[in-house]
């Protein structure tokens, strides 16, 4: 394990940042002033404005501007040597020692965070095996609670890249069709049963035209953000058959706005749990392609305190995002340089490690209590729901700021 890194920025020097040098998470922010969202890196409490940096020569990852846009897309496209030699350099500009240049700082509490990259599709995957138990059990039985391909194929669907939206975007409640066990016909109003879905989101940062092996998968992968896939369980209850997710998980899907890199994670390297049956040989793991990277959720009522309702790892995960990402390719299916994938939701074996409301509340048996007194089985108005996650390095954490939002009231539905 590395230890810290220390820098010229005083703030990335502190213990308990999520942005230490040795981080280095890549975003696109915009000052009040009206000007143009713009690329910078995340450094203590500051950004290190990517876009003047290049405009004064500081760093020139490729013969055009890549940072005066607002994504990542352009820089990802130039490929590994590119990220390995940006890292390097702003490492060597950010550094005790180096030659101080506090011009190019801006205060993050300053900004308005935007979308770090152009999400060119959107794929949610399955992965955690407490969470596909528990949501088996609840929807179909515990006999039956575990699909018959789960231990074989890492399950996704195609979801929608538009849906995607960035840390502090307000949701509005989903309305939509709703038919419960007792009910004798659907009809269309709010759904009652909106939740929350805990996961790591894995961004491709290289086309592929064809199966690529596990190993590829890794490399191309760019990095990651925290991810939450808000979910209508009464809309999926209804419609989830035969075809799976829709309506249910396309009202929104927020990620935390810095991108952190596979690079800055390359210490906290794990392998995937031990296989429970062999897996094909195409989705084999050569060497330790999962993370040790601890997560927490949190639900704050409108006005109110911030219950932590639950904590658990990225470690809790069957497949890795490189597993995914081969399995994906396997058909032939076509990748391209910000396509997003979906962990699925993570939950540890025990109750407070579960990562959705539906598994804390069982189906809403068993309501949580916050820390106010009042109880939730499902997400109300006004409440907001924040992720946080950390690798734990020695003496300093790689942090991907929060991932949150705010659930608004539904829109009226008119007959
Ligand atoms: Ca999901």
């Amino acid at each position: 394990m590395t230890d810290l890194i220390r820098s010229w920025v005083e703030s990335a020097n502190a213990p308990g940042t999520d942005f230490p040098l040795n981080n280095l998470p890549y975003g696109v922010f915009a000052a009040d002033d009206g000007t143009m969202p713009r690329c910078g890196v995340a450094i203590g409490d500051r950004i290190f404005d990517l876009c003047a940096a290049e405009g004064d020569g500081l760093v020139t990852p490729a013969g055009h501007p890549v940072f005066d846009v607002p994504y990542w897309n352009d820089f990802m496209d130039l490929g590994h040597e590119a990220w390995a030699e940006l890292r390097a350099r702003l490492t060597g500009l950010l550094s005790e020692g180096a030659e101080p240049r506090p011009e190019y700082l801006v205060n993050q509490a300053d900004v308005r965070m935007h979308m770090p990259f152009r999400v060119s599709e959107y794929t949610d995957f399955y992965a955690s095996k407490n969470h596909a138990f528990n949501v088996g059990s609840m929807f179909r039985g515990s006999e039956n609670a575990l699909p018959p391909n789960w231990l074989h194929i890492p399950i996704g669907y195609n979801g929608r890249a538009s849906s995607v939206v960035v840390s502090g975007t307000p949701v509005v409640r989903p309305n939509g069709q709703l038919k419960g066990p007792d009910d004798d016909a659907p009809r269309f109003g709010p759904s009652r049963r909106f939740d929350i879905e805990l996961e790591m989101g894995a961004i491709v940062g290289q086309p592929s035209d064809g199966p690529i092996t596990v190993a590829e998968a890794f490399d191309n992968i760019f990095g990651y953000v925290l991810l939450n896939d808000w979910s209508a369980r009464d809309i999926q209850a209804w419609e989830y058959q035969p075809l799976g997710p829709f309506q249910a998980k396309a009202t929104a899907t927020t990620i935390s706005p810095w991108i952190v890199t596979a690079a800055a994670l390359e210490p906290f390297r794990i392998p995937t749990p031990a296989r429970e049956v062999p897996l094909l040989p195409y989705l084999a793991e050569p060497a330790p392609m999962l993370y040790d990277i601890t997560l927490e959720v949190g639900l704050t009522p409108e006005g109110g305190q911030e219950t932590v309702l639950s904590r658990t790892n990225v470690r809790e995960l069957y497949y890795s995002a490189a597993q995914q990402l081969a399995h994906h390719t396997s058909s032939g299916c076509p990748m391209r340089v910000g396509d997003l994938l979906g962990s699925g939701t993570i939950s540890g074996a025990d109750p407070d490690a579960r990562g959705s409301l539906l598994e804390m509340s069982w189906g809403g048996k068993a309501p949580i209590t916050l820390d106010t007194g009042e109880s939730r089985s499902f997400i109300e108005d006004g409440d907001t729901l924040t992720l946080r996650g950390a690798a734990l390095g020695k003496g300093y954490r790689i942090g991907f700021g929060a991932c949150s939002g705010q659930v608004r009231p539904a829109r009226p539905v008119t007959d």
